[in-house]
């Protein structure tokens, strides 16, 4: 991935969260407080100003300004947890214009982790990480396997997907969901559906 590839991909997620944005906020007033797909166009909105303002050396600067930018932009839950993510991944990244598959597996560890630190959340937990922890496996288990970028990213895509509808049966144990109880079952969590969309971006721009 080099610095192009990577703000096309923001740019990718930009544009589907804020289609989706209804969509995601419908989620969230399900079983949250409705702002989720306000938050996530909020957000990357930024994110795409920092892109068109900011001229990047380096793919991980990339990242990590797309963070910061997530962080200082976004209130609630997501935008720390999505910023944090996304700050983590570009510092793990190697300086340069590229890097490899290996290091974007380090990277997509390092952001993985940053959610954990700060959310606290285990796997079926219903929230966004019930999408990325798959989708981190997928990926990395197609890039052992020898896959290029495109294979391994639509890999990743399926199972965040797939993560993402599994969370509909989930009681949430984190974040506002989890004040209803049981009462959240039911509903596909809005988090994990908007981190769907960002590893669907990396496959679409990819393939
Ligand atoms: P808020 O809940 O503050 O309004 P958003 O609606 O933007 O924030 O984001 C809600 C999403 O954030 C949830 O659907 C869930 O996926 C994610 N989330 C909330 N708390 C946590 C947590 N502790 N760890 C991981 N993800 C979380
Ligand atoms: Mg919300
Ligand atoms: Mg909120």
């Amino acid at each position: 991935m080099d610095v192009a590839l990577a703000i096309t991909w923001l740019r990718a997620a930009a544009e589907a969260v804020t289609a989706d944005a209804d969509e995601l906020t419908r989620l969230d007033s399900a079983i949250g407080d409705g702002d989720h797909g306000v938050n996530m166009r909020r957000g990357f909105t930024a994110v795409t100003a920092v892109l068109d303002a900011t001229e990047f050396t380096g793919v991980g600067d990339v990242f990590v300004r797309a963070g910061t930018a997530l962080i200082s932009k976004v209130g609630g839950a997501a935008g720390p947890l999505y910023g944090s993510a996304f700050r983590a991944f570009g510092k793990t990244l190697p300086a340069g214009p590229e890097v490899g598959l290996a290091d974007l597996v380090t990277a997509l560890h390092a952001g993985l982790d940053a959610v954990t630190r700060l959310g606290g959340a285990a796997p079926g937990d219903k929230t966004l990480v019930d999408a990325y922890r798959p989708a981190l496996t997928a990926f990395e288990e197609a890039v052992a396997g020898g896959a290029a970028l495109a294979e391994a990213a639509a890999g990743a895509a399926r199972a965040a997907g797939d993560g993402a509808r599994a969370t509909i049966s989930m009681t949430a144990r984190k974040g506002r969901a989890s004040y209803l109880g049981d009462r959240s079952a039911g509903h596909q969590d809005p988090g994990a559906t908007s981190t769907w969309l960002i590893f669907q971006a990396l496959a679409d721009v990819t393939a």
